[in-house]
This record gives structure tokens, sequence and C-alpha cells, in this order.
């Protein structure tokens, strides 16, 4: 027997493969079999070129652990080494620098061995002894075993083995024994060696006999040697990409549809992507792109590899060229990385495209499922976007679907304002908008339906890119307002009435602090409803984005503030108007009078005030200002407090309130009680 030190330049790297590996080290499986698979590999390019003529015979690569022992097993009848084999490939590990790395990567496993070339070393993360006993394909070689328990010493010394290939003994230490345990090695089998091109075998397949699992003659195979990605797209039928995603995802729906990438340049890389059928935010987050080089699991982790919106995809994505030895953040800088994630994005679109050119029918029929996918890849990615606006739909409340080019067309007669501006109608609530929507279609207007959680977004999205285009709900105006028209009106009432019956009305609203009213007055015309209640769309749109958006908290804290408008010219609220006056005429008489006379002082104030600046403007003119307003704020008071009396009692004027608060599902708890009361009455 030998001994000898391994040659490591500047710092003993078992207690650095130990400590800094620790969350990752289930990762040496992958190691330790990937390099028995490229050991079968070379064998076979070698038998291939004539340079090995012996028989090949079953090239499997085998798993196994002995419990009682504490091993495991790795065994493959590839080229296997020579005593000198070992000393230049395992013994010499260069490894300089490696402090400032180390220090640098230390939660990146795939980046340290990847820098390194430490795939074998990564089996010390869990033994205590490594032993290789090895024999090459070469005719007469001696087979030796090489052993080291994690110092940088090491024996090797010459064995018997009958059979060409290597064993890979793991000593499993006492902290790690869980990989000692069946099931948690055919998961980690399962996870990182799914697809390598070599059958792996761990063990026999089990059955139930006599009371408990015991092996059967067949092996088990834990991977498929030639994956769906790997072969040619017009060999494979439907049925075989189904097949695949189920292998993938056992638990997920069917997908919607894939897309089988495939080029050589100016890099590598192929793979399949699904767009799958959203249950629910958890799916989303438990099944993951996978990513594979040369058919070996790297990680479920793309960010940065492939662009944001298509993280939410499922499928596997297989390439040589993504420098997987280097950091996240590096990544992301990559100018191939860069390209290969431009390419993903451009495939995606093109494929949207093609489905949506060759049948529209059914891409319709998809697209309440793919929607997310699209709006999140418009909303992130400028160049999708430009892609995207040909086959992105707008669905409108009795289930049509439009371009965005077919929509313009489609309202731009009705729905032009007098400045020109396109307003696009939408609805997020069929039921609860129900009598606005019906207004608008009332007016001969189109309403989409903008439903989905990113929406509001898109929306804000499109204003910006489409040209002189509005987006406004349903419910933020009155159908007049919401789309402006020049042309005759409804007769107005006066100031003084618009306000006596504003006011009205505003003492009878319910305060809350999570919602304020406020109340105008217009013609609408005699058909429109006698009042209806609006929300502006900013304030809403603000609260929508600040639920999404950290930083703006504070919008999500303010309360939501309705505008009820009340119609003029309907014949509810005139009557109410005019019982109102009679009511209230003489004692309201006095106090009228005040405003005016306070009014108008106050406009010849102002005016006076408007000329000057505003360090010129002396302290007797402000006093003079602040005590009119004062004066106009007593007898506001006071004629609200008329008002306020004679409202109290007026159940029609209740009975309207309620019915529009009671259409927004404003009306609750203590409130319907009376308003159910009240319309018993009334009938
Ligand atoms: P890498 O695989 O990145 O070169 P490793 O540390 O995993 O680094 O392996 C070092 C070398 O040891 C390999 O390149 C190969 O020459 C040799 N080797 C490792 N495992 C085997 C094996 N099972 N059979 C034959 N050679 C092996």
């Amino acid at each position: 027997m030998q001994k000898g030190n391994i040659g490591v330049t500047t710092e003993n790297i078992f207690p650095v493969i130990k400590k800094f590996l620790y969350s990752d080290h289930e990762i040496f499986i992958r190691e330790i079999v990937s390099n028995a698979v490229d050991a079968t590999q070379k064998l076979k390019t070698l038998a291939g070129k004539g340079e090995f003529t012996g028989e090949l015979g079953d090239l499997k690569v085998t798993v196994n652990i002995d419990a009682e022992a504490g091993t495991i097993t790795v065994s493959d009848r590839g080229i296997g080494m020579t005593a000198e084999e070992i000393d230049k490939y395992i013994n010499q590990i260069a490894f300089s620098g490696a402090g400032d790395f180390l220090e640098k990567y230390k939660d990146d496993a795939n980046a340290i061995i990847g820098h390194f070339g430490l795939g074998f070393y990564s089996s010390f993360m869990v033994s205590d002894r490594v032993d290789i006993i090895t024999r090459s394909y070469r005719d007469g070689a001696q087979a030796v075993k090489w052993s080291c328990d994690g110092s940088p010493e090491f024996t090797i010394e010459d064995v018997e083995k009958a059979e060409r290939g290597t064993d890979i003994v793991m000593h499993i230490a006492d902290d790690c024994k869980d990989f000692l345990e069946r099931q948690r090695m055919e998961t980690l089998l399962r996870k990182y060696c799914h697809f390598l091109p070599v059958p792996v075998v761990f063990g026999k397949k089990q059955e139930w006999k006599d009371g408990k699992m015991q092996d059967t003659d067949e092996d088990l195979q834990v991977n498929d040697t030639a994956p769906l990605w790997q072969r040619k797209p017009s060999e494979l039928k439907d049925d075989d990409y189904t097949k695949f995603y189920r292998e993938l995802y056992p638990s997920a729906d069917e997908p919607l549809f894939w897309i089988h990438l495939n080029v050589d340049f100016p890099f590598h890389l192929t793979g399949i992507l699904y767009f799958p059928k959203i249950k629910s935010n958890i799916e989303l987050q438990r099944n993951k792109i996978q990513l594979y080089c040369n058919q070996v699991f790297v990680t479920d982790q793309v960010e940065g590899i492939v662009p944001d919106f298509l993280t939410l995809l499922h499928g596997v994505i297989d390439s040589p060229d993504i420098p997987l030895n280097v950091s996240r953040s590096y990544l992301q800088s990559d100018q191939n990385v860069k390209k290969i994630s431009g390419y993903i994005t451009k495939k995606v679109a093109d494929r949207l495209a093609s489905l949506f050119k060759n049948n529209r029918d059914d891409f319709q029929q998809k697209w309440d499922d793919l929607r997310i996918f699209i709006e999140y890849g418009m909303l992130t990615e400028d160049d999708f976007y430009e892609k995207a606006r040909q086959f992105f739909l707008l669905k409108d409340t009795e289930g049509k679907y439009y371009t965005l080019e077919e929509y313009k067309t489609l309202i731009a007669d009705a729905q032009t304002n007098k400045d020109g501006q396109l307003v696009y109608l939408y609805a997020s609530d069929l039921e609860a908008q129900y009598t606005y929507i019906d207004a608008a279609k009332g007016k001969g207007y189109n309403v989409l339906v903008m439903d989905g959680q990113l929406d509001t977004a898109m929306l804000q999205l499109l204003e910006r890119k489409l040209e002189k285009s509005t987006f406004a709900r349903v419910d933020a105006d009155t159908m007049d307002r919401l789309i402006e028209k020049d042309g005759a009106k409804g007769e107005e009432l006066g100031q003084e009435r618009a306000d006596n019956l504003s006011a009205l009305f505003q003492t009878q609203l319910p305060a809350t602090d999570k919602t304020t009213y406020h109340v105008e007055t217009r013609a609408m015309g005699t058909d429109a409803m006698p009042v209806v209640i609006t929300q502006s769309e900013y304030m809403r749109r603000m609260k929508d984005m600040a639920r999404l958006q950290p930083g703006m908290a504070f919008y999500g804290e303010m309360p939501d503030s309705y505008t009820l408008v009340l119609n003029t010219d309907n014949r509810i609220v005139r009557d109410i108007l005019e019982a109102s006056e009679q009511a209230t005429g003489e004692a309201l008489k006095p106090i009228e009078a005040e405003l005016r006379g306070l009014n108008a002082r106050k406009q010849v104030l102002q005016a006076e005030q408007d000329k000057k600046k505003y360090d010129e403007i002396t302290e007797a003119e402000r006093s003079d200002m602040q005590q009119c307003r004062d004066q106009i704020k007593e007898q506001e008071d006071k004629r609200r407090d008329v008002l306020a009396a004679y409202g109290t009692g007026n159940e029609r004027l209740h009975q309207l309130i309620d019915l529009a608060l009671l259409q927004n599902g404003l009306l609750t708890g203590e409130a319907l009680t009376r308003f159910v009361k009240r319309s018993v009455e009334l009938l």
C-alpha cells in the first residue's frame, strides 16, 4: 500500500466542503452518478471509434445502499481508471485563490463544484470515508483501491476486481444517515438523475407480499434515458407531450399547449415549455421549470435565465451553454444568458401568434387561462408587448373577444368623446355593476370585462400605449360624463336650488370612517335612474395598485369615497325637491338672503385679493375674508339644520338613498334592516 497527499495548493478542502455546502449537500448523488454515466458514455464513444473492441455488455449504472455497513455504492462499467489516472484526475486538485472564491459563493454549491471541478469530492459532504475501487478498460489493467477519510491523506493499493469499471463506496457520516433510507434516496435519484442518458438502477422493484414490501426480480430503473425534449418534434404526437408532462408533474392538470425548443446556433438549447392550467397560487409555486445540463438536473430556480413572466410556465430547458459555475448575479449579465432569454421570449410569442392565427376559436377558449401569462409578459417585457399586441384579446360582457385593433374599430363611432378621446368602458364585477353595465348598453356602448389580477396595471399600460384612449369603469361617473358629448343637455336647476337639494341628501347619508359621500346634482334625462352612485376612477385605481405594491400602502388606508349623483330630470327627485321647498321655504328664505349677500361680498373680497401679490394683502383684508367665510359657514350650518330636520322624516328620500346604496352593496347591517322594514310599510 502507498500513501500520499492530495495536491491541494492553498487550503484543506474538506472542511470547506462540509461547512459551506451544508444546505445543498444532497447534490453529491448527482455528481457521483453523473461521473459514472460519463465514464460509461466515454466507453461507448471509444467503442464507436474502434478504440475499445471488448464486450460492452450491460452498461447500466447501479446505486446500492447497505444499511448495515452504512454505505452507498455507485457502480458503473465504464472506462475505469488506472493508478496513474487516479493520481492525475483525483489526487491533483488545482485549487488556487480558493479562499476568496469560497467566501463569495459560499451559498452556491453549483458554482463551487463547477469552478473547481470538484464533482467527485462532493461525496465528502456526506461521507467519513470514500473508496474508489476501479479497473480500467485497457487490456490487462490492474484494479486499484483508493481510499481517503477526508484529510488530505489518501492510500492506494492493488486489489482484485472481476469487472471493468468503477465502484464509488461512500461511508456515510453519522449526521447524514438519512441518505441511507431507501425512500429518501429514491426521491433524490428521481430528482437529480431523472433523465440521465444511461440506465440508473436502484435495487429491485418492490411489491407487497406476505404482509410486507419485498423485492421482485425486476430492476428499479429510476431514469428515462431518452427524454422527450431530445427527440425530434416531427416524430412526436400530442399524446407524447401530455404523457411527458404527467411524468414531470404527476398532480397537475392537462397543459393548455406546449412549445418544443430546439436551437443549435449561436448557443445550444433544447427543451419543452408547457403553458399550464393554473388552479391555485400554491401550484404555481410548486411546479417549476427544470433546468438541465446535458440531461443532468441542475436546478429549478430559473430566475435570471428565463424572463420573469415565463417562470410561471412548466417544463424543461436543457443547455450546456448556460454557465452554471457562476453566481446568480453574474448569470443575469452574461451575454449568452441574455440571448437565451431573448430567444425563449421570441419563441413563446411566435407560438402564441401562430396559435391565434391558425385556430382563433381554440385560442379564445384558452384565453382566460392564458391571459395572466400574456399580461405579465406585456407588462414586464417591451419586446413581448410588441409581439403580443397582435393577439392580446379584450373580452366584453357578452363573452365576445376582440383584438385591440378590432375593438378600436368597434367602439370608434359611439365611444369617442367630444375631445376626440376613445373611452374604453369596463366592468370588474358583472353582478355588482349590473345596473351601470345596463345603462351603458342602453346608450349603445360596449363594456369590457376586466376582472383579472393584473388588469388594473394592464389598462394603465394600454392607456400609455394606445393613442388618445382612456379606460373608465362603468361606475366611475354617470354615463353622460364618462363619455362626454357635445349637444343639448336637460334642464339644469339654478345654483341655489341645486345646493339645497344636495344639502338635503347630504344630511341623510350615512357617515363612517371607511366611506365618505359627496352629493352632486345633474340633469341626466327623464329616463335615467333618480340616483346613481359613482366611484372616482383615479382613487379606485390607486387603491387597487396599493394592494399590489407595498410602498403605496398610504392609498390603501384612505377611505372609499363615493359620489351620489341626483338626476334632476327624474320625476321622483323633482317631487322631493318641490315638497322640500314647500316645507322649508319659509325657514330658508332669510338664510338664503343672508347667504346671497355674504357670497357676493366674498366674491368682491376675493377679486381684491387676486389683484395683489400674496404678501401685499393686508392684515385687515385677511381678517375680513375670514369673517366672511365664518359667516357663510354659520348660515350653511343653519340651512343644514333646517334641511336635516325635514329630511329625517322623508321616507321617499331615504328610500332613494338606500336603493342606490343597495345597488352598490353599500347597504348593510342595521341600515339594511331599516330599509326592508320601510319598503314593506311603503307597500
Ligand atoms: P469532473 O467530472 O468535473 O471532471 P470530478 O471531480 O467529478 O470532476 O472527476 C474528476 C475526474 O475523475 C473525471 O474527469 C474523470 O476523469 C475521473 N472520474 C470520476 N469518476 C469516475 C468514474 N466513475 N469512472 C471513471 N473516471 C472517473
